[in-house]
């Protein structure tokens, strides 16, 4: 039962972070599943391959559980702005954006002179 092993491994993995119960529910899987597919599977703040979805306007702020506040996210932009608040979409991809940029030059960048 290759399904049900993998399944197991990544209740594992996931163990010891705290998620949100929310996050575990079949309606949030389902909603998940149509921002990732109305968005192509690419992250909306940096184009990279996306994996979940973030709200623009945080739930704790309100922020409604559809797909007008929802946008495809990789990990990294998630975990980036995670807990901050934004005023709009755009400011805070431009945030992100200004953030990652750097990571797509070597890491090791030696000055001469
Ligand atoms: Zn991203």
């Amino acid at each position: 039962m290759p399904t049900g092993i993998a399944l197991h491994l990544v209740m594992m993995g996931r163990s010891g972070f705290r998620i949100p119960a929310y996050y575990r529910t079949k309606a949030w899987k389902t909603l998940r599943r149509a921002v990732l597919a109305r968005d192509g599977g690419r992250c909306r703040y940096c184009g990279r391959v996306a994996r979940q979805a973030d709200h623009i306007v945080p739930r704790k702020r309100g922020g409604p559980d559809a797909l007008e506040n929802l946008v495809a996210c990789c990990a990294p932009c998630n975990k980036l702005a995670g807990g901050l608040v934004f005023s709009s979409f755009a400011a805070k991809r431009s945030w992100i954006r200004a953030r990652r940029a750097p990571m797509r030059q070597p890491k090791m960048v030696k000055y001469q002179g």
